[in-house]
């Protein structure tokens, strides 16, 4: 029988590793960006066009290459990096397999120009899908540039599978972020699309992080260090009542290496035991440093996995070492033995004025209606001054049993507090009423509308339906450019990091079509219209859950960018369950659900109402 064993040539194998290597154009802005502080650059700057699916360069004042260099680099296992196994346990630099460029180069068009120092002129490459196209010596300042173009442009499949470009370019920021944190001594640039991301100078650990996430930062940062035999740590970590939602603002560096680390995340959210609210995330940027031959950075293709020697005492270490940060900044609780605490003022009593006790006689006074109110007490509630006001209390069902005056209203005004109303019950009085019912609706445990229906009733989830009407109206208004706004009477000012900013200023034009009004500022957003539904105090809130919607991915798979801001904000707007819903509201939500034009699904895909016949109610009664 014939061998039928044969080498795969270079262009294939290399596309096949491609595939290891580049991901998505984060990729490729990693690899350079790790190639460029390998060559020891002090200024690195990273362009990008369209999320990087066109265009993504990087352009450096490091070493340079020589005329061979720059044609072998392509190659792969070419590298300068190591030359024997044994440097694989003493790695100094990022890059070490030599297989980027070679991969990246198999499935992109690649622009080269590179000069070292004491050359007088530089090389000029162009290659396409691995294939050389042309080769020229250049007058070029010191230093590299790639460029990469069209990134798989000879794999349809892989680049249909790209997400949008506010998710891809989320991905490259992350990159950019994690190389730029490592690296404060190196100025980076970034720019998407021309126009700037972040501009950072050279500077330290601390600037550097601050220049990254702007705002506050500097504030909430409590500095961590500590020197073992076999760890040394730097850094900084958050006060706890500076802690987020989501986990955006965590850092591991070992060895200024962006590293993901479950265990010690584990030992850091250790160290905050009993400091933070449930499901909070504190801020963290740490840079351990530990000997190079006591890692395998090799166990991931794409290297943010890491396998440490002595994986315990670092936890031990680490938890021990933020924890003391954080006591001796204060921000624990410390327990000190040798105090009597009740000698302890408060604080806010400390610089306070002394002030006289004094009696206040409420003249008004009633017993009666004293003992009436204690019997309301476990109901009562005080309620959030929110958007769906109650209009008229409902009659409570004690009061329909003693035959008194209904006199919540009175109760409510004296003491500030709105009661909770027993709808239900009201209605087993209904034959009662002298007046006609209607298709009188209800609400049960402040979350489902209940109506009564010709076949029997409709069951809807206010939240849903809500969300659902909203929907349809933003895009709506998006697509006819017609939404109504409000002028705001002073213009609201909000304060991102840079990258977000960016990203705001890409989604104006949609934005606008929902019925906000931006003003032209370089350092902040400034908002002087908003959509008709919206209020002031929801805007903050609305933005940043549409700014994570758009960076993370919405669920249910979002076809366009005005398709995820309508479902963001409809999800964010929409009234919540628990929220008292007025007869008039629950009216209203009910007649908007179904004038829309998917009424029965959410713009989640979830079921927005159920029907319940009174066949089947027929049934459960017969048992
Ligand atoms: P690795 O980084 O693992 O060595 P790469 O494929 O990323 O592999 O790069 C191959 C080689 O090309 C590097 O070892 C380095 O010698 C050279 N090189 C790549 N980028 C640059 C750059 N920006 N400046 C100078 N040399 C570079
Ligand atoms: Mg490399």
């Amino acid at each position: 029988m014939s061998s039928i064993i044969q080498l795969l040539p270079d262009h294939v194998a290399n596309q096949i590793a491609a595939g290891e290597v580049v991901q998505r154009p984060a990729s490729v802005v990693k690899e350079l960006l790790e190639n460029a502080v390998d060559a020891k650059a002090s200024e690195i700057k990273l362009i990008i066009k369209d999320a990087g699916k066109t265009l993504i360069q990087v352009v450096d004042n490091g070493v340079g290459m020589s005329v061979t260099d720059a044609r072998l680099c392509f190659e792969r296992h070419a590298t300068s990096k190591i030359r024997k196994a044994e440097d694989l346990f003493q790695l100094h630099t990022k890059g070490f397999r030599g297989e980027a460029l070679a991969s990246i180069a198999a499935i992109a068009h690649i622009e080269l120009k590179t000069k070292q120092e004491q050359d007088e002129l530089g090389t000029h490459l162009i290659i396409e899908g691995s294939k050389f196209l042309s080769q020229e010596e250049a007058v070029l300042p010191k230093g590299t540039s790639f460029s990469v173009k069209n990134l798989f442009f000879n794999i349809p499949a892989r680049r249909n599978f790209l997400k949008s470009d506010t998710i891809e370019f989320r991905h490259i920021v992350d990159e950019f972020q994690r190389v730029a944190l490592a690296h404060p001594q190196i100025h980076f640039s970034f720019y998407h699309n021309g126009s700037e991301v972040y501009i950072l100078p050279q500077s330290n650990p601390r600037q550097r992080i601050v220049t990254i996430f702007a705002g506050k930062t500097n504030e909430k940062l409590v500095p961590v260090q500590e020197e073992t035999d076999i760890l040394k740590i730097d850094g900084f970590v958050g006060k706890p009542e500076f802690s987020k939602k989501n986990k955006g603002e965590q850092f591991f560096f070992v060895n200024d290496r962006f590293i993901k680390s479950g265990y010690l995340h584990h030992a850091l959210m250790n160290a905050y035991e009993g400091l933070l609210k449930e499901g909070a995330q504190p801020s963290y940027f740490l840079f351990l440093n530990v000997p190079p031959q006591s890692i395998d950075i090799n166990i991931h293709p794409t290297k943010t996995e890491i396998k440490f020697d002595d994986e315990q005492a670092l936890y031990a270490i680490l938890r021990a070492s933020v924890k003391h940060s954080l006591g001796q900044f204060n921000v624990a609780p410390v327990l000190d033995f040798d105090r009597d605490a009740n000698l302890d003022t408060p604080y806010h009593y400390k610089n306070a004025e002394v002030t006289y006790p004094t009696i206040q006689v409420d003249s008004n006074f009633n017993p009666f209606a004293q003992e009436k109110s204690a019997s309301y007490s476990d109901k009562a509630k005080i309620k959030k001054q929110h958007h769906y006001e109650k209009e008229r209390p409902m009659p409570t069902w004690e009061s329909l049993y003693v035959g008194l005056k209904d006199d919540t209203d009175s109760i409510a005004e004296s003491s500030g507090m709105q009661f909770e109303s027993e709808e239900i019950t009201t209605s087993l009085f209904e034959n009662q009423d002298p007046e006609p019912q209607g298709n009188k609706t209800y609400q049960i445990q402040r979350k489902y509308i209940v109506n009564p229906i010709k076949s029997g009733m409709l069951i809807v989830n206010q939240n849903r339906a809500h969300q659902r009407i909203l929907y349809e109206q933003f895009l709506g208004n998006m697509t006819l450019q017609q939404a109504n706004s409000q002028r705001l009477l002073f213009p609201l000012q909000l304060h991102f990091p840079s990258h977000e900013l960016h990203l705001i200023r890409e989604l104006q034009p949609a934005l606008t079509s929902t019925g906000f009004h931006f003003e032209e500022d370089t350092q902040d957003v400034t908002i002087s219209g908003i959509p008709a539904n919206v209020t002031e105090s929801e805007v903050r809130s609305l933005l940043e859950e549409l700014l994570r919607d758009l960076q993370d991915g919405i669920p249910g798979n979002s076809f366009s960018q005005s398709d995820t801001i309508a479902k963001s904000m409809a999800r964010s707007l929409a009234v919540k369950n628990g929220a008292y819903l007025s007869e008039k509201e629950q009216e209203n939500l009910i007649n908007g659900l179904f004038a829309c034009k998917e009424p029965d699904v959410s713009p989640f895909q979830k079921p927005t109402f159920i029907t319940m016949r009174v066949e089947d109610l027929d049934k459960k009664f017969a048992l």
